[in-house]
């Protein structure tokens, strides 16, 4: 049986970089991904790597697609380390939906170089948590995950 055709938006910029027809600057490429230079990079040699196959949200992405999007990601940060940019460490950086900071709705993870004094950093942190305020978040999630994310015991 042939396989079935990827998901495609004709109204997405990523799904038309995906197919060559919108320019972007390409720097990876392979059967399930493309990555290229973001139009308005944090840092220099920041990149996007994109899934070929259109995904608005990581709950519509398949896992098939997730895969070698993280692949990708991660032989891309050891090459922008290679690259001669300022990177003394990298962020993989992942907005999804509006209230996370997603703007381009076609799922995309940025490579992200760092350096000392690069001024960038997740301004919010969290509080110390006892044990037992974890336990009622961890309920939560296995009931919204059962037969999904088959967790370990711990
Ligand atoms: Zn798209």
């Amino acid at each position: 049986m042939p396989d079935a055709p990827r998901p495609y938006d004709p109204a997405c910029i990523f799904c038309r970089i995906g197919r060559g027809e919108a320019p972007a600057s390409i720097v990876y490429r392979d059967a399930d991904v493309i990555a290229f230079m973001d139009i308005r990079p944090v840092n220099p040699g920041h990149v996007l790597v994109v899934p070929i196959a259109h995904a608005g949200s990581l709950a519509d992405l398949a896992e098939h697609d997730g895969q070698p999007m993280f692949s990708a990601a991660q032989r891309l940060a050891g090459a922008v380390r290679r690259s001669g940019a300022r990177c003394d460490g990298v962020n993989l950086y992942l907005a999804d939906g509006v209230a996370a900071g997603q703007e381009v709705f076609h799922v995309h993870l940025h490579v992200l170089p760092r350096f000392a004094g690069d001024g960038i950093r997740l301004a919010a942190f969290g509080r110390q948590q006892s044990p037992s305020h974890h336990a009622a978040s961890w309920m939560g999630l296995r009931t919204q995950s059962a037969g999904r994310l088959a967790p370990r015991r711990i």
